[in-house]
């Protein structure tokens, strides 16, 4: 097959963005072949966030009816001191559906599972293949021979790195991940838990202490909850694979939370997805090396923080395969109109709400007593024009059609 005809596209990654530009290639009529480097579809995360025009995009693609069905209802999000009492309070329709808790917000693992179902039903060549990933890639001006970890050697006209915030991908055809990331103070955690019976239905419920918070979010079912943990502190690259160390910085940092605390670490470690990783950016100077292209946090993470992280992957995963679908026979051009349309939207999703891991977590007493007083007047009326500015960043990016 030559650049001339349908490009046969090599997906690294079945995350949000690898599966949802699998989903769109496939129903273009592109022969798509997606590795995954976990065995079986990857559950865990807490609610994802669909905001700005990747609500527009979950329409485009069919897939607001699946995601309907999971929809969590969380009413908004309260602070609460040590022993439970409410601190401040805000309500998911204070902020017109846009504040830390949107109006549609869908568990990760869920909205996975909506494209993976959508992925089974589409007519079209799909290769879908767990358990492998890319060891090597050799590229020329028509392709790239891919070297596989299960030994494999097969050449695609297009690698697409959806491989996430430590892509391999982006190693191989960009250089060390160094030099394209920005730590941003601290770490996140999330793992599934049996909701404590003490928690309030519905509501997204956090403790904050010097350096760390903890929160439980509801779940789809339920009798589980998702717990979510912030730390700040410095990056220990020692983290990275060390499940353990992971644990015991979470147990140690929040050690004199008081609350639910202790119950939401005890299921720490028997969590059967546990996920921990540090906050970083992601800041590449072009997102395409010759037949090489990023996508989602491979190519533009800007952390949980931004709460933007699944909507700059849908909606990337949109223009990609559209302008791949518009040319096929010129990818290069389809790369380059892909990373001209994005751009503006990835400047402004990149931003974090409300002063980053400073704010959300601050490091003294002090400076705790005064972020909560701030949060508690940011929930007054008068301060709803000047979080509605925050919020609404995105609203006004033209989405391209196709
Ligand atoms: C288990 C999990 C839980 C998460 N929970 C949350 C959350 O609660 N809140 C939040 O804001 N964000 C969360 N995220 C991040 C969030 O999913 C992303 O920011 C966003 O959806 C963009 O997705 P992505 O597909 O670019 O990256 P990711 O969601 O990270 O997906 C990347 C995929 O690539 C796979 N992969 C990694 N390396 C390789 C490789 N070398 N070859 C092939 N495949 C590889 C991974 O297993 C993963 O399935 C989570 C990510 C994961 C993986």
């Amino acid at each position: 097959m030559t650049a001339s005809t349908t490009p046969r596209i090599l997906v690294a990654g079945g995350g949000i963005a690898g599966n949802a530009v699998a989903l769109q290639l496939l129903r273009a009529g592109i022969a798509v072949t997606v590795v995954e480097r976990a065995t079986a579809p990857r559950p865990g995360g807490q609610a994802v966030d669909l905001r700005g025009p990747s609500r527009e995009v979950a329409e485009r693609m069919g897939l607001t009816e699946g995601i309907r069905k999971h929809l969590l209802h969380e009413k908004g999000m309260v602070v609460v001191d040590r022993d439970g009492n409410q601190k401040y309070r805000m309500p998911m329709d204070m902020f017109d559906g846009k504040g830390p808790v949107a109006d549609i917000e869908i568990s990760r693992g869920d909205l996975n599972g909506v494209l993976l179902t959508e992925l089974a039903g589409v007519a079209g060549e799909l290769d879908y293949r767990y358990g492998d990933w890319i060891e090597a890639l050799d590229q020329d001006a028509d392709g790239v021979d891919v070297t596989f970890a299960s030994g494999a050697v097969e050449r695609y006209e297009l690698v697409i790195g959806a491989d996430g915030v430590h892509s391999k991908t982006r190693a191989l055809a960009f250089g060390p991940e160094e030099q394209f990331t920005t730590y941003l103070g601290g770490y996140m955690s999330f793992y599934t838990i049996a909701t404590p019976p003490q928690a309030e239905p519905d509501w997204m419920t956090t403790r904050v202490v010097p350096r760390a918070s903890i929160g439980v979010r509801p779940d789809s079912d339920p009798a589980t909850s998702k717990a979510i943990i912030t730390l700040r502190t410095d990056a220990d690259p020692a983290l990275r694979r060390d499940i353990p160390a992971q644990q015991r910085l979470v147990r140690e940092m929040l050690a004199e939370a008081g609350w639910l605390a202790p119950e939401i670490l005890a299921q720490l470690s028997t969590a059967t997805d546990f996920y921990f990783d540090e906050l970083v950016r992601v800041d590449m100077p072009t997102l395409s090396a010759g037949r090489v292209t990023l996508l989602g946090d491979s190519g533009f993470c800007g952390s949980p923080m931004t709460g933007m992280g699944t909507a700059m992957a849908v909606v990337g995963a949109y223009i990609l395969a559209g302008e791949l679908a518009a040319t096929p026979g010129d990818v290069a051009g389809a790369l380059a109109r892909y990373e001209a349309a994005i751009t503006p939207f990835l400047d402004k999703a990149k931003e974090i709400p409300g002063g980053g891991i400073q704010m959300m977590v601050p490091k003294t007493k002090l400076g705790l007593a005064a972020a909560q007083q701030v949060g508690k007047l940011l929930t007054t009326k008068v301060m709803k024009p000047v979080m509605m500015k925050m919020l609404e960043t995105t609203d006004d990016y033209t989405l391209p059609s196709y």
